[in-house]
């Protein structure tokens, strides 16, 4: 967390409020937190922003000067934000950069993160296109019901282990895995090769469902996630499984929801969820 839900509300956000804007300059706090390109950190000052972009669970800030492109990439990692409104910003001990605005409605993004997970990129075109492709796998809004089921075919592991996998599927993580496997009624350690074609269509439709109410309803503000202008998601008040160890399971079966340490913790309901 934040997961795809999370990561689509920041870049909207960011769309509605940076693009059109020229980047003033860019402070970083730790230099550290730039993963890559920290030598071009001056060529930002005076570039247009022209796209707010996702990938899996990172926004990326496309920026032109003088017909080249460059991209700024931010992994929100498990606690990683992007704010536009000052007072959102939890503690200034952890803000890690400020990119200063000169012509739009807001006057600063901040990159905000507790830990130091979270990562900036400074990338050029061709930079970004290697990195786009050895990290993220299909997007699950965008694939198509035919490429997930042959994606999920192909893969001998655990299921919840390949919705987890950036490569094989990009943008969903523990909160998501579990929500989708519950609504699915497919238990996290079933194997993807041996589920037949109409249970994974059923996953794939619940996963393009939930993920897309998720984003509706600001996604889900476990942890610190807020929105770049300070609000919180209410998904978590939808949430079935997820942290609901003991309780009875949702679907009425009688059964209480199981904590299980796998990959990342399993919340399950043993009766309802078949392998
Ligand atoms: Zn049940």
């Amino acid at each position: 967390m934040p997961e795809l839900p999370e990561a689509e509300v920041v870049r909207r956000q960011l769309q509605a409020a940076v693009v059109g804007t020229t980047i003033a300059r860019i402070r970083v706090g730790r230099e550290d937190i730039i993963r890559q390109g920290i030598e071009s950190l001056s060529w930002y000052a005076g570039a247009c922003v022209v796209d707010v972009q996702r990938q899996g669970k990172s926004v990326i800030l496309v920026c032109e000067r003088a017909a080249v492109k460059r991209v700024v990439v931010a992994e929100l990692g498990m606690t990683g934000l992007l704010l536009l409104a000052r007072e959102a910003v939890p503690s200034a001990k952890h803000v890690h950069m400020v990119m200063k605005l000169a012509n739009g409605p807001q006057p600063e993004v901040w990159y905000w993160n507790a830990r130091r997970f979270g990562r900036l990129y400074l990338l050029n075109q061709k930079a970004w296109t290697v990195y786009r492709q050895r990290r993220f796998g299909p997007d699950p809004l965008t694939m198509t019901g035919a490429e997930f089921v042959d994606l999920i075919k192909s893969c001998r592991g655990r299921i919840k282990a390949v919705l987890l996998n950036q490569h094989r599927i990009a943008g969903i993580g523990n909160i998501y895995a579990n929500e989708v496997l519950f609504r699915s009624g497919i238990h996290p350690h079933a194997r993807g090769s041996r589920l037949s074609r109409r249970r994974i269509r059923t996953l794939f439709e619940t996963m393009q469902r939930v993920l897309g109410e998720a984003i509706l309803m600001g996604g889900s503000s476990i942890r610190s996630f807020v929105a770049p202008d300070g609000t919180r998601g209410r998904y978590q008040g939808r949430h079935l499984v997820y942290q609901k160890k003991g309780a009875f399971c949702p679907n009425g079966c009688g059964t209480r929801i199981q904590g299980l340490s796998d990959e990342r913790a399993s919340f399950l309901c043993p009766a309802c969820q078949k392998r």
